[in-house]
C-alpha cells in the first residue's frame, strides 16, 4: 500500500497524466512526453518572470502608502529579483537543443519551483490586503486573479504544475476573504472559485489533448522508421544513423564503421518456396542479427535483403570484423521454415569511415564495392573496403543497367558449339552458348555478365528467351540432330521453368528429346532443396539432362547413380592437362568407364589438338566438344557444318 502510494506521488508529481485518469505510456513515452511540456514551459518562462516582475513592482508601488510598506518592499524586491534571474536562466537554456527525454526528477523540480512561486503570491492577499487603500486591494485582488489565469496558462499542459501553482493563490485569497465578512467579498470569492475551476478544468482538457497528440506522433515518428516485416530500423533510420555519425565525425574526430549485409541467394528462397516463407525468412534472420550487435547499436534493414550496421566510435577497425564475424556466424544453423530446413549465408562489406570515405554517398558506395567483392568471394565472406572496388563496382552497376534492357534491345544472340559422335565420325547435336553484343562494349562473355544477371533475378528472363530460341532453332534442323542448353542454378530450382520448357517445345513443335539441359554438380547440392523432383519432371516430360564441368564440383559419385542423368561433360581442364598429367588420364579414363556402367552418355570437353582426339577415341568416349571440331558458330553457319564432308573426314577414325 505504501509502496503504491510512493509511485503514485511520483507518477503524480512528475506530471504523468495517467495520475489523473488520463493516457497511460511506457517510462520511454512519458519521457518524450515530459520534454514536450518542458519545452512549452521553458517557451513562455522569459514572458512569465518577466511579467511577474513588472507585478512585483506594480504591487511595490500601489502599497507605497500602506503601512505594510517596508515589508512589500522587501517581497518585491525578493521576487522581482529572483523572477529576473530565472528568466535569464531560462532564456539561456533555451539555445540548447531540445532534449529528446526528460527525467522525472527534472519535472519535480518544475512543480515544486510552480509551488514556491505560488506561494510567494499566494503570501500577498493574506499578508498586505486587509491594510491597504481600497486602491491597493483594488490591485491585489487585479494581480492575483490575472496570476490564476496567467499560471493556468504557463501550465497548460501539466496540470499537475498548474495545482501547485495556483492553489496557493487560491488558499491565500480565501483567507483573506474569508477574514473579512463583507458580502461583496464573499461575491468575489465566489467568482474566483467559478472562473478557478473552470481554468483548472480547461487545464485538464487541454493536457490530455496535448499528450494524446504527442504520443500520436511518436507513435508516427516511429512508424516512419520502422520496417515492418522485421522491426528492424528501416532505410530512413539507418540515414539518419548514419548522418549522426557522420555529424560527430566532423564534430570529434569519432571515426566509425558501417557494415552492409546480403543475403546469399534470397530470391532463390523467394522463386522457390513462395514470399511467404520468404518474409519468415528475413524475420528470423533479423532476430538473429539482432542478437549480435552491442547493445546501444540497431542492425537495419536497408533493402528486401540487405541489412546494415553503423558501428559509432570505433576503437579498431578488428571490431567491425568481430561484429561481422558474429554476423556470419549466426547463419550456421538452418533456418526451419514451413517444415523444411533452409541453409541461409551472409556476404559482409565494411567501411571504415573516415578512411574510405566522409559523406553518406561515398560510404554506402564503397560498403557497396566491398559487398559485392564478398559475394563474389562466394558465400559467407566478410570483405574490407579497398581502392580498386571502386571502379569495379561502378563497372558492374553500368553493365547490370545495360542487361536490364539487353534483350528487348535485341542485343543477346545465341551460337552454337557441335558435338562430335566419335563413332560415326557425325555431329549429333549443338550446345547453346549465349552471347551478348554490348553497343558499347563489345561482345560481353558469358562469364562476366550470367553471374550478374543470377543475382539481379533477370536471368529468369533471359533463361526463358534462350530455351525458345534454342527450341526455334534446332526446329529448322534434321530430326536426330540435339540441342543442349545451359542451365543456372535459380533457375534450375523455379518450378514455372518446366512450364516454359513444355510451351516452347509445342510453339516450335519439337520432339522433347532433342532438348537437353546442361546442369552442374553445384545445382545438385543446393542449399534449396533436391534437385530430384526437377530433373524427374524433367525425365518424364522427355527432355534429357547431362551434367556440365563434371569433376569441378564434388564429383559426388552416388549422384550420377541416383540422379536420372543421360550424359556426363567432362570438364575441359581435365582434357587439356591429360596428356601431360597422368591423374588427369586416370580421371578421364575412370569417367569414361564410370558412365559406360552406368550406361550413361560422356562427352570431353575442349578437345583442341587432334592427339587429344585420338587418346580419348582410345579411350572410347562417345562424344567431343572443343575448337579442334568447331568454335561456336552463329545459327546460319549450322547447316553448312552439318553438309561438311571434310569434316567427316578429318575426324575418321
Ligand atoms: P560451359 O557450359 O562449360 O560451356 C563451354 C565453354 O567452353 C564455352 O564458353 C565454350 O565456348 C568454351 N569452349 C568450347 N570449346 C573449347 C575449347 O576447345 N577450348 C576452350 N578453351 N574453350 C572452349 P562460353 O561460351 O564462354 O561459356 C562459358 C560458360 O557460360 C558456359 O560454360 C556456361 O556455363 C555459361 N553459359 C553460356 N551460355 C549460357 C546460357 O545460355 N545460360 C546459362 N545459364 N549459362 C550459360
Ligand atoms: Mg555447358
Ligand atoms: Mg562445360
Amino acid at each position: 500500500m505504501r509502496t503504491q502510494l510512493t509511485t503514485y506521488f511520483a507518477r503524480l508529481f512528475a506530471g504523468d497524466l495517467s495520475a489523473f485518469g488520463g493516457p497511460v505510456t511506457d517510462e520511454a513515452m512519458a519521457g518524450h512526453i515530459r520534454a514536450e511540456q518542458m519545452s512549452l514551459v521553458l517557451g513562455y518562462s522569459v514572458g512569465i518572470m518577466l511579467a511577474n516582475a513588472c507585478n512585483a513592482i506594480v504591487l511595490a508601488i500601489a502599497l507605497w502608502q500602506s503601512p505594510d510598506r517596508i515589508s512589500a518592499l522587501i517581497w518585491a524586491t525578493a521576487v522581482a529579483g529572483s523572477a529576473i534571474a530565472f528568466g535569464l536562466q531560462s532564456h539561456a537554456a533555451r539555445r540548447i537543443t531540445k532534449p529528446q527525454f526528460v527525467s522525472r526528477r527534472a519535472m519535480h523540480r518544475l512543480v515544486r519551483n510552480a509551488f514556491v512561486l505560488g506561494a510567494a503570491w499566494g503570501i500577498v492577499p493574506v499578508a498586505f490586503f486587509t491594510d491597504a487603500s481600497t486602491g491597493g486591494q483594488l490591485v491585489i485582488t487585479c494581480l492575483c486573479s490575472g496570476m490564476l489565469a496567467g499560471g493556468a496558462l504557463a501550465f497548460a499542459t501539466i496540470p499537475i504544475a498548474a495545482i501547485a501553482f495556483t492553489a496557493p493563490i487560491f488558499v491565500g485569497i480565501a483567507v483573506c476573504l474569508g477574514r473579512n465578512g463583507d458580502l461583496a467579498f464573499l461575491l468575489i470569492a465566489f467568482l474566483v472559485v467559478v472562473y478557478g475551476s473552470v481554468l483548472i478544468r480547461g487545464v485538464f482538457v487541454n493536457s490530455f489533448s496535448f499528450a494524446r497528440r504527442v504520443m500520436r506522433q511518436i507513435e508516427a515518428e516511429r512508424t516512419v522508421r520502422l520496417d515492418p516485416l522485421t522491426h528492424l530500423p528501416n532505410r530512413v533510420a539507418f540515414n539518419e544513423t548514419l548522418e549522426a555519425a557522420l555529424k560527430r565525425l566532423t564534430l570529434s574526430g569519432e571515426e566509425f564503421a558501417v557494415l552492409l549485409l546480403d543475403l546469399d541467394r534470397f530470391k532463390e528462397v523467394n522463386d522457390q518456396f513462395g514470399h511467404p516463407a520468404g518474409d519468415e525468412f528475413l524475420v528470423q534472420v533479423a532476430s538473429r542479427l539482432r542478437r549480435c550487435t552491442r547493445p546501444a547499436e540497431h542492425v537495419a534493414r536497408i533493402g528486401g535483403d540487405e541489412f546494415a550496421l553503423v558501428m559509432a566510435n570505433l576503437a579498431r577497425p578488428e571490431d567491425a570484423l568481430d561484429i561481422a564475424e558474429r554476423f556470419v556466424a549466426a547463419f550456421t544453423e538452418p533456418f526451419r521454415i514451413e517444415g523444411r530446413q533452409i541453409v541461409g549465408a551472409t556476404s559482409v562489406g565494411i567501411v571504415l569511415a573516415p578512411r574510405d570515405g566522409a559523406t553518406p554517398l561515398d560510404v554506402m558506395k564503397n560498403a557497396d564495392a566491398a559487398l559485392y567483392r564478398a559475394k563474389r568471394a562466394g558465400p559467407g565472406t566478410i570483405r574490407f573496403f579497398e581502392a580498386n572496388d571502386d571502379r569495379v563496382s561502378r563497372d558492374r552497376k553500368a553493365l547490370q543497367s545495360d542487361l536490364e534492357g539487353a534483350i528487348a534491345r535485341n542485343e543477346l544472340f545465341l551460337v552454337f558449339q557441335p558435338f562430335l559422335d566419335l563413332d560415326g565420325s557425325r555431329i549429333t547435336g549443338f550446345e547453346a552458348l549465349l552471347r551478348w553484343q554490348h553497343p558499347e562494349r563489345g561482345l560481353v562473355p558469358p562469364s562476366e555478365f550470367i553471374p550478374i544477371a543470377e543475382e539481379t533475378g533477370l536471368i529468369h528472363e533471359i533463361g526463358e528467351w534462350v530455351i525458345r530460341r534454342a527450341c526455334a532453332t534446332v526446329a529448322k534442323w534434321p530430326d536426330d540432330i540435339r540441342v543442349a542448353v545451359n542451365f543456372s542454378a535459380a533457375q534450375f530450382h523455379n518450378t514455372g521453368i518446366l512450364q516454359t520448357i513444355v510451351q516452347a517445345l509445342s510453339e516450335a513443335k519439337v520432339a522433347p528429346h532433342r532438348l537437353e539441359i546442361e546442369i552442374t554438380e553445384s545445382m545438385l547440392l543446393s542449399k534449396y532443396g533436391s534437385a530430384e523432383p526437377v530433373l524427374n519432371a524433367l525425365l518424364q516430360l522427355g527432355v534429357t539432362v547431362a551434367l556440365d564441368d563434371f569433376g569441378t564440383g564434388f564429383s559426388s559419385l552416388t549422384y550420377l547413380r541416383k540422379l536420372p542423368f543421360s550424359r556426363i561433360k567432362i570438364d575441359q581442364s581435365f582434357i587439356r592437362d591429360m596428356l601431360v598429367q597422368p591423374d588427369c588420364a586416370a580421371i578421364v579414363k575412370s569417367v569414361i568407364g564410370l558412365a559406360r556402367d552406368l550406361n550413361i552418355g560422356v562427352v570431353a570437353e575442349g578437345v583442341e589438338t587432334a592427339d587429344q582426339l585420338e587418346y580419348l577415341r582410345q579411350f572410347n568416349c562417345d562424344e567431343v566438344q572443343g575448337y579442334l571440331i568447331s568454335r561456336p558458330v552463329s545459327a546460319d553457319r549450322v547447316p553448312a557444318l552439318l553438309e561438311t564432308k571434310k569434316l567427316r573426314a578429318t575426324f575418321a577414325a
